[in-house]
């Protein structure tokens, strides 16, 4: 399979190529050149398979000849080995449990699928290292980081914004150590974005070190994330909630909901639909960054300057991801209105949000969550039944959750480990010069 670059100035890429460049030349973002749709077989068959199982065939179906059949086996099965679980929250609405991975949350799929694919391309190349750079608003940074760490000839520069993620977020990527280094930046996500996409057009800093980027942007890291809504589908088939004639898009009752930032989960999902996923309609949510929301209502893409709120992972302005969505359906407006619907919601109601849903369920959400289960359970109809992704672990952001809902909720062993560690990280100001100099000293 070859990609092309969506903004089709850029030569095509194997996957190989994709993978370590990460960003085309002409600064576009890889696309495969076609979608292959699953056989019919493999949805009649579905509700019998593990995640894993899926994760492969679905895998094979991208990849195919681009890794070597064995090899991909042992990438999906390694990436994928933790469950992803749906959870019935109240009538017709299940929550998409993301959370079970080594950082409690759902870019761990994608960051562990990476790390191992660009280690076996990294094999075939030979000695050369390569530089992983990545700009994070909080979650990003520690699944990168621990599907990465440890990982030979790879090394991580995380950047993320200095007092803008959480204790707990920032103690799972500053505590590492050995090949992951966190940059404090002195600024905004969008600052470090923009330092990481000066970084990878820098010809100088290029000429000096291999540089490549784990964002949502990589095809190996958006790309898996398209597993788990196949399994979710599963599972509901499994537990007979979906009483269609499933098969068929046009039948179908299957509503998913996103909490979207950068818009790569979605986009995920969304190529999950191209490959034959029965899904009726899909939400994109949104905190109060609210640019798709107003896409869809006007069809005029405007970025902002991106607002703090309580879901901060998906404080973006400008998400990368749309240039993807928009492609993907041939630039015609009412194609995306047609499968996708929008919500926003300000942090009063994230807030409202998480203390209906405990009182009336005992469900505890986190504030990305919330997002989704709010605008899922505004919108879904008598004859829906509806998923909504929960990106990450409430105790992630235990001291905002407990406040909110006026409780203490317990947090995971696996959490805990981070926080007692010691924070290493490498202060630097907004400012391209600094980091660039920084940089060819590494
Ligand atoms: C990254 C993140 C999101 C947003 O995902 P996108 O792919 O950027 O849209 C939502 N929730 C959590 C917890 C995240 O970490």
């Amino acid at each position: 399979m070859k990609y092309y670059s969506t903004n089709k100035q850029a030569p095509l890429a194997t996957l190989h190529e994709a993978v370590v460049k990460g960003l085309a030349p002409d600064k576009g973002l890889y696309m495969p050149e076609f979608i292959k749709k699953l056989p019919q077989q493999f949805f009649e068959n579905i509700e019998n398979l593990s995640l894993q199982e899926i994760g492969l065939e679905i895998a094979k179906t991208l990849f195919d000849e681009d890794i070597e059949e064995k090899a991909l086996e042992n990438i999906v099965y390694d990436a994928l080995s933790f469950d992803i679980p749906i959870v019935n929250v109240e009538k017709n609405i299940y929550s998409l449990e993301l959370f079970h991975g080594p950082t409690l949350a759902f870019k761990d799929v994608g960051a562990r699928f990476m790390a191992r694919l660009l280690q076996y391309f990294v094999r075939q190349d030979g000695k050369e290292n390569l530089n992983v750079l990545v700009a994070t608003s909080g979650d990003t940074g520690s699944a990168v980081a621990n599907g990465f760490l440890g990982v030979e000839g790879i090394h991580v520069y995380i950047l993320y914004p200095k007092g803008k993620v959480s204790k707990i977020q920032e103690s799972q990527f500053t505590t590492l150590g050995q090949n992951i280094t966190a940059i404090e930046v002195d600024g905004v996500f969008d600052d470090c974005q923009a330092l990481v996409k000066k970084a990878f057009i820098d010809n100088e800093l290029n000429g000096h070190m291999k540089l490549t980027s784990a964002n949502s942007i990589n095809v190996a890291r958006f790309l898996p994330q398209s597993f788990y809504y196949f399994y979710a589908y599963a599972q509901l088939k499994k537990l007979g909630a979906l009483d269609i004639d499933d098969r068929k898009k046009e039948t179908s009752n299957f509503v998913v909901c996103v909490p979207s930032g950068n818009f790569g989960n979605i986009c995920a999902g969304l190529f999950g639909y191209k490959m034959g996923l029965p899904v009726k309609r899909y939400i994109a949510a949104n905190n109060a960054n609210d640019i798709f929301y107003n896409y869809l209502k006007t069809g005029i893409y405007e970025p902002k300057p991106s607002k703090q709120t309580l879901a901060n992972a998906m404080d973006v302005g400008d998400p990368s991801n749309f240039a993807r969505i928009y492609d993907l359906f041939d630039g015609d407006y009412n194609k995306i209105t047609n499968l996708i619907n929008g919500a926003t919601y300000n942090d009063n109601q994230i807030k409202e949000t998480m203390i209906k849903c405990f009182k009336h369920t005992n469900y505890i959400l986190d504030p990305h969550g919330a997002c989704a289960y709010r605008a899922l359970k505004e919108s879904i109809k008598e004859d829906e039944v509806g998923i909504f992704l929960e990106t990450a672990h409430p105790a992630k952001f235990k001291e905002k959750v407990d406040a909110i809902i006026d409780y203490d909720i317990d947090i995971p062993k696996r959490l805990a480990k981070f926080m007692k560690g010691n924070k290493q990280s490498i202060k630097m100001p907004n400012n391209f010069e600094a980091f660039k100099e920084y940089l060819l000293t590494c």
